[in-house]
């Protein structure tokens, strides 16, 4: 049997348009557009690459999104500042601090210093309190993206046993959190580089996650069949043909998994749209709050 493909692309496609025509309706209501500003330090390709892609995206929403690039040997007490300042604004509704930061910049005192209701990333302590004990907050965007997706190509979480091989504070611990919520009600196994016995887990998963870094160490033995496999790894493998050298490959070996898996997410095309995707959804419900929060106070 031959998996069938979650399209990424074509979910954070319809997740974009639900998140314009709701800035429009914001908007017509007489309120400014969701403001989003994305700080990036220094020049990393990668993340120059990953912001101008979250820029054009937020643009394309209806969001008022500007970059503000500052130079790789800021003072991390400079970068502070920075985020005080965007704090105190009263037309930034989200904060976006791409990671990962130079070296002399400890990136864990900049995530605390962010407000937490302008934290759209969802990384700030707070808001990954907030995901544990049930409450309303933000949700960091990669496994907020794979519920999203999960629901929208009509995989049952109730009650399934969720796999998430990874425990990153990014994707691995909020995605864990995110299938044990109440309303996602999975059974949940975390596994790590520690993990005894992981293919024999993951072979017990009816949604399987790969977030771990390693191209194809999901193999289709792992996979139990009929299963859905969601791949967020990007991983750089060498690929003399094509021009730059290198292409793009997921921590799941794709084509022999397919052959098992109910389900599949492709890499790219796969997880990595709708991270960007839930970023714009996440920016629109910070400005809802913000007007929430200011009206309760005025
Ligand atoms: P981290 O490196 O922070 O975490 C990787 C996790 O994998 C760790 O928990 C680690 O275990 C675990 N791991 C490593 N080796 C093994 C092993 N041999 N067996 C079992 N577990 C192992 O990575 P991230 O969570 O940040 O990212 C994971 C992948 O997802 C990366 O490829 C990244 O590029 C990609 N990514 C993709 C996104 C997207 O939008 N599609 C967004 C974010 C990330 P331990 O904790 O024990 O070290």
């Amino acid at each position: 049997m031959s998996a069938q493909l979650i399209d990424g692309k074509a979910i954070a496609a319809a997740v974009r348009a639900d998140v314009r025509a709701g800035v429009e309706d914001w908007t017509q209501a007489g309120h400014a557009p969701p403001a989003l500003r994305v700080v990036l330090v220094g020049d990393h390709p990668a993340s120059a690459s990953y912001v101008r892609a979250k820029i054009r995206a937020a643009s394309e929403a209806g969001v008022d999104s500007e970059t503000i690039h500052l130079p790789a040997d800021i003072s991390e007490l400079d970068l502070l500042a920075l985020i005080d300042e965007l704090n105190t604004s009263p037309t930034v509704d989200g904060i976006l601090v791409q990671l990962p930061l130079p070296d002399h910049i400890d990136d864990s005192k900049v995530i605390h210093a962010l407000d937490p209701d302008k934290d759209v990333d969802g990384f700030h302590p707070e808001n990954a309190g907030r995901l544990v004990i049930g409450e309303a907050g933000f949700v960091p965007c990669t496994p907020a993206g794979i519920i999203e997706m999960l629901e929208r190509s009509g995989i049952e979480t109730s009650g399934a046993h969720a796999v998430v091989i990874g425990r990153s504070n990014i994707v691995g611990k909020p995605m864990a959190n995110l299938f044990l919520k109440r309303g996602t009600d999975a059974t949940v196994t975390v596994c790590h580089s520690r993990t005894k016995n992981l293919a024999e887990i993951a072979r017990q998963a009816d949604i399987l996650v790969a977030a771990i870094g390693r191209p194809h160490f999901v193999t289709a033995d792992m996979v139990k069949p009929g299963a859905a496999v969601i791949d967020v790894g990007i991983n750089r493998v060498e690929d003399a043909s094509r021009e730059r050298g290198y292409r793009l490959v997921g921590d799941v070996d794709f084509e022999a998994a397919k052959e098992i898996a109910g389900w599949i997410t492709p890499v790219p095309g796969g997880v990595g749209p709708m991270t960007i995707a839930m970023l714009l959804k996440n920016t629109l419900d910070a400005a809802r709050r913000r007007h929430e929060h200011t009206a309760v106070e005025a």
